[in-house]
């Protein structure tokens, strides 16, 4: 008799967007016509940039001749993408092989995917507050999870500990929820921590481009001993607005090898087996992206999102609120005023200033009593916004 896979009974179900959806719709239902200021999920507001739109209009049209047409693309990425994405490294002092990057339709696929490559047995460490899909592509694969909570005594960033027995580490650097990004010598640690136990490291890059402090690391790669137990795993949505195009890429360096099996190779194994890879159109339009006129244009997006962190920030600093992120990260993770729990805040900003924010609980137990704003609106919203907070708790 056909079994199916029972780990999917212990999947928690996840009430935090929903509730969210329906306590707006029914403040709605209740105040019709009111305005709300969403600065709750973190989907891009901004359209592609010019290069971008450009390149992908120029790849139609090679779809349309029988001379520059493309059928199936290399499962792995198409070479002049993979070529691209090397370079970028490369920009930063970081030496990547072509094969060592692969293509993907987006950070969420491979974060579920590549857990293929590892056995079930494995335990997986994921540093709480955390983006929800970690633990939920885990439970499916019914791996055994070690739950580390951070706070603000470490400024969300924890670092290993004597005890802590992990093979898979996850790794949000900066880091959704909290907008907090781990320096070089707390990567190092985690680093260490891994070719010491044989781990590996699954490092969550995907908002990299929002670090405007030199000082931070972009890549694990960055990070001596990296290339023997890392695999960063990174995304044009956010860097360049492709939430709906889909573009991502994965590293997986050549040595990173255990029990004799090669990682990379296995990855371009399960690849070339269950992919027919990413569509050429897209590919071409994320090539646009890491061209010059590509990148002013996407740092040009990313600054008007970076104008409503600093507005917010400047409200928060004059409430003397504390919180993380917002200055190298799309992400404001506040803590609620007067000892409020996170749902308790939701409420109050919906009732009385129609605010919508993410309550902090919703990304793990620890992140009770903490707020998530995201910078990615529009920004007479969130000067506003800004306003109307000062006003309710000045
Ligand atoms: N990783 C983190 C930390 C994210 O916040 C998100 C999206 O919000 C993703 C990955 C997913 O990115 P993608 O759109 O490439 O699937």
């Amino acid at each position: 008799m056909l079994r199916p896979n029972m780990y999917y009974a212990d999947l928690k179900d996840s009430y935090l967007f929903y509730n969210i959806a329906q306590k707006t719709k029914k403040y709605l239902e209740d105040h019709p016509g009111a305005h709300l200021y969403r600065m709750g999920i973190g989907d891009v507001s901004l359209p592609l940039c010019d290069a971008v739109i450009e390149a992908l209009h120029i790849a139609a049209d090679d779809q349309a001749n029988k001379q520059s047409f493309n059928g199936y693309m290399p499962e792995c990425g198409a070479p002049f993408l993979r070529k691209a994405v090397k370079d970028y490294y490369g920009s930063r002092g970081i030496e990547l092989a072509e094969d060592e990057v692969f293509i993907s339709s987006g950070a969420s696929d491979e974060l579920g995917d590549i857990l293929d490559l590892f056995d079930r047995s494995n335990r997986s460490l994921i540093i709480e507050p955390a983006y929800p899909a970690y633990v939920d592509a885990n439970v499916m694969g019914g791996r055994e999870i070690v739950h580390l909570s951070s706070g603000r005594d470490n400024g969300f960033l924890p670092l290993p500990g004597e005890d802590t027995e992990a093979d898979l580490l996850y790794i949000c650097s900066p880091n959704n929820p909290t907008g907090a990004v781990f320096s070089r010598e707390q990567l190092k640690a985690w680093v260490d921590y891994a070719n010491k136990n044989g781990s590996v490291i699954l490092f969550d890059a995907a908002y990299e481009a929002f670090i405007e402090d030199e000082s931070l690391p972009h890549s694990i790669f960055e990070i001596e001993g990296a290339r023997t137990c890392a695999i960063e795993i990174c995304s044009l949505s956010k860097t360049a607005g492709f939430t709906g195009t889909r573009l991502g890429y994965t590293v997986i360096p050549h040595e990173l090898e255990r029990s004799g099996m090669n990682l990379n190779k296995m990855w371009v194994r399960n690849r070339t087996t269950k992919t027919n890879g990413v569509s050429y159109v897209i590919q071409r339009g994320a090539a646009a992206v890491f061209t010059p006129e590509g990148q002013k244009q996407i740092h040009q997006n990313i600054a008007i999102y970076k104008n409503n962190a600093k507005v917010l920030m400047k409200a928060l600093d004059k409430l003397g609120i504390w919180y993380t992120g917002g200055k190298n990260a799309p992400y404001i993770w506040m803590e609620c005023p007067k000892g409020m729990g996170s749902w308790e805040f939701f409420d109050l900003l919906l009732d009385k200033v129609q605010i919508v924010g993410t309550p902090g609980e919703g990304f793990g137990k620890c992140g009770e009593g903490y707020f998530r704003f995201s910078t990615f609106g529009d920004p007479d919203d969130t000067a506003k916004a800004a306003e109307l907070l000062l006003g309710l708790l000045g």
